[in-house]
């Protein structure tokens, strides 16, 4: 009934338009629409705000992400749509496959992207893998492990956290140690803790977890495509990062793979996941992981999302990893001592654990962080940020991402960094 009432005013609008000429028409025409409004059965009236165009502004994305999206990525996410289930598509999604093989270093055939952001990888891997009441030990120097560790308490897992202040890290001698008292079933580390600037090492904690029968999970959300990390050969059992970082797609998908190790726990377990959309079994057909014939129906995936996350692998693919690493280290490295040079303070000390991707710099002495972001957003049009979750009112976080990761935008982040120190009054004496 609704339908057919605003059917007939609009063609009611439409005939005043086409039977006169000029502004009188548009006029004439808005009012029998507002008149015809007014006559509608709906109370709820279309909101004023709906009725005035999209309005984005543009930004400088320097922080921890999304990042700045390049032209050739937006352009892909802007094509037709075609169906989630139609071969094309499947062919779009194997693509995606192997871009994240590339990505990961990893020959996985269990490899996949979630239809939502890194959260949804996150949930997937410790839903999929952890039953209620087994034991996860969880590294927390930063937000991230905080949040695996509150994922894994919703499932009733029983939660070990390693916990040190934002920025800290591990030996392996200490997580060996903990995994010989708390023998988990998964360990997880952030390789990029983002929250405080820290790229983790990697190397050697692989072989401990395989020694204690425990699953190694890794989040590079943060640092894939910025810092090396080799799937495989680190004995990584579950690897998860995003789109909108260094990768440089939108926000709204997130690569994960899966080892055969993790795949032989998780698709034996004895009860089911929680989650229905991220139950792997039901994934893993519908990425055409599990070797069946035909793909099943299981949830409409974001059709453009995939577009542009196949996009960004291609220009990943096309550069090479190496070159993103070393530009991202090259870049990074300019930009610290352009830091140092306006007497700023780096977070992390020892230049080896820094983030490449995400710069963390500690609160100049005297200045109010809200204020110096606020006066870069308004006077550049540039987004920095502060901390996260425990790093909060200790540091500020500048990104220099993928499509963003160029000397010449450090030196943009640079002369804001600059002019706001120049300009934020001192709030303290
Ligand atoms: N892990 C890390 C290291 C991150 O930096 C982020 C996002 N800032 C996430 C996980 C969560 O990702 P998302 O916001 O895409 O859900």
């Amino acid at each position: 009934m609704q339908q057919a009432l605003f059917g007939r005013s609009a063609s009611l609008a439409q005939q005043a338009a086409a039977a006169l000429d000029g502004p009188l028409a548009s006029r004439s025409a808005a009012a029998l629409q507002r008149l015809e409004r007014s006559m509608s059965s709906v109370n709820i009236p279309p909101p004023e705000c709906m009725l005035r165009p999209l309005e984005v502004p543009l930004r400088y994305l320097f922080g921890p992400g999304p990042s700045n999206v390049p032209p050739r990525v937006l352009a892909a996410a802007s094509r037709s749509i075609i169906g989630h289930l139609h071969p094309e598509m499947y062919e779009i999604m194997n693509d995606i496959k192997k871009g994240i093989q590339y990505a990961f270093q990893t020959d996985n055939n269990m490899t996949i992207a979630m239809s939502a952001s890194g959260h949804a990888a996150m949930e997937c891997a410790v839903f999929n893998v952890v039953e209620p009441g087994e034991s996860v030990l969880i590294t927390v120097n930063g937000i991230w492990g905080e949040r695996v560790a509150e994922i894994a308490e919703r499932i009733g897992a029983n939660v070990h956290r390693l916990v040190k202040a934002p920025g800290g890290y591990y030996t392996n001698k200490e997580i060996e140690q903990a995994i010989e008292k708390h023998k988990p079933v998964l360990f997880f580390l952030a390789h990029g803790e983002s929250s405080a600037g820290l790229c983790h090492p990697v190397d050697g904690i692989g072989d401990i977890c395989r020694k204690h029968n425990c699953l190694f999970l890794v989040d590079t959300v943060a640092s894939l495509g910025a810092a090396p990390i080799f799937m495989d050969k680190q004995k990584i059992d579950i690897l998860y990062t995003g789109s909108q970082k260094a990768l440089n797609a939108p926000p709204g998908t997130a690569p994960i793979s899966f080892n055969e190790i993790a795949c032989n726990k998780m698709f034996n377990r004895k009860t089911k996941p929680v989650s229905y959309l991220f139950d792997m079994r039901h994934l893993s057909n519908y990425w055409g992981c599990d070797g069946k014939p035909t793909r099943q129906y299981h949830h409409t995936g974001p059709v453009s999302g995939f577009f542009a996350l196949r996009e960004s692998l291609a220009i990943l693919a096309e550069k090479g990893l190496e070159e993103s690493w070393r530009k991202h280290k090259e870049v990074s490295t300019y930009f610290y001592k352009g830091i140092e040079d306006l007497g700023l303070k780096l977070f992390i000390p020892d230049k080896d654990l820094r983030l490449p991707s995400v710069t963390t710099i500690s609160i100049p002495e005297g200045y109010e962080w809200r204020e110096m972001l606020t006066y870069i957003m308004k006077n550049h049009q540039m987004e920095m940020t502060g901390g996260l979750g425990p790093s909060i009112g200790m540091l500020m976080r500048i990104g220099l991402m993928g499509y963003n990761c160029e000397k010449t935008n450090a030196d943009k982040a640079l002369h804001a960094l600059a002019d706001a120190l120049k300009n934020c009054k001192k709030s303290k004496a």
